[in-house]
């Protein structure tokens, strides 16, 4: 009875936050600007044909706007090496006014995914701000992690559905974050991760929003808190989105046109993928071993590749012969060490 309860209320709540969201975000089709190039456009405003947006703050001044919605460096402004690397924004639409930070472009782009954080090399829990510092440290293109939503609504990191002996989405954040990880870590929210993604600009955060257990609808407030999260604090420079839940893939491109997301369950076609707007496959790579020409289906059809987890030296090199734009590792110095090998 305790149980029916609770599951009417979640569903009650759920419905709530379901109608207070849903509607497409506005977005840029590109946060980083290129460093050294004066005048370079930096991305444009998705918004609806004929609709007026304009830039009404900007603190550094060196930004302008077109008529298009096409966001670019004033004429006679660069950026360099010895500039800032986050450079707030803000626009006006008839819905309003919303902020977007723009990021010097020095992002790493070595295929080297971190799986859960590199934790395994250095004492430290998956999923833990430390695997997250150690995955910047190693030198990381990006740092995976997975997350669920608390039984009060908040984001919150693990891998599975249970840890430390409670059920994610049946515990309070407050419960779970008293959860105690290794070398003094606890298990941290999102909005701590994102905090901590934002102090640098080489390495980006790889989102995995979990299949809720609770059903569809909870899945989609999953991804519906995630993107609220990602736009709220000003991150989508950072961050990208994977997923299980086609259902919860389908509701990011939803809310925001422009996000990178890559589908994680190999039950679907390169047509249905692309049909449904994702980004990419991340498949697990028994599935590139099996289909040799995968990576050249997805590159024609426009989609980007990755595989998971590879930690063996022989199929990180089969990976990379291949051509796949990422590796998903839970050894991402040894994958370091091979792509060096290999130049
Ligand atoms: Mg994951």
């Amino acid at each position: 009875m305790k149980k029916l309860f609770f599951l009417l209320l979640t569903l009650l709540v759920t419905s709530v936050m379901f109608s207070q969201s849903g509607k497409e975000l506005l977005t840029l089709d590109n946060y980083l600007i290129p460093k050294n190039k004066k005048g370079a456009v930096i991305g444009k405003v998705i918004v609806p044909k004929g609709e007026k947006v304009s830039l009404v703050k900007d603190n550094s001044k060196l930004f302008t706007i077109d008529k298009q919605g096409n966001i670019s460096l004033k004429k006679d402004a660069a950026i360099n090496d010895s500039s800032p690397y986050r450079y707030e924004i803000t626009l006006k639409t008839k819905d309003g006014e919303k902020s977007f930070e723009l990021v010097k472009d020095d992002f790493i782009r070595n295929k080297v995914i971190a799986h859960r954080g590199a934790w395994k090399n250095h004492s430290a829990s998956q999923n833990s701000l430390k695997a997250l510092k150690k995955a910047i440290e190693t030198g990381c293109e990006g740092s995976e992690f997975d997350v669920w939503l608390s039984s009060d609504n908040k984001v919150v990191l693990s891998h599975d559905p249970t840890i430390g002996g409670k059920t994610v989405e049946e515990t309070t954040a407050a419960e779970l974050f008293t959860i105690e990880l290794k070398d003094g870590d606890h298990l941290p929210s999102l909005e701590e991760y994102i905090k901590c993604i934002k102090e640098q600009n080489k390495t980006r955060l790889v989102l995995e929003v979990k299949t809720s257990r609770m059903g569809k609808a909870r899945s989609e407030a999953v991804a519906d808190s995630c993107v609220q999260i990602v736009h709220r604090m000003k991150a989508q420079a950072w961050t990208d989105y994977i997923t299980f839940s086609f259902d919860a893939a389908k509701r990011i491109r939803e809310l925001d046109p422009t996000a990178k997301v890559l589908y994680l369950e190999a039950d679907k076609s390169i047509e249905e993928v692309k049909e449904a707007k994702m980004s990419g496959i991340d498949y697990h790579y028994s599935n590139f071993l099996k289909d040799t020409e995968l990576v050249n289906k997805a590159k024609a059809a426009g989609l980007l590749t990755n595989a998971w987890t590879v930690n063996k030296e022989e199929d990180m090199k089969t990976m990379l012969r291949q051509g796949l734009d990422y590796i998903t590792t839970d050894e991402p110095e040894l994958l370091m060490k091979i792509i060096a090998n290999l130049k």
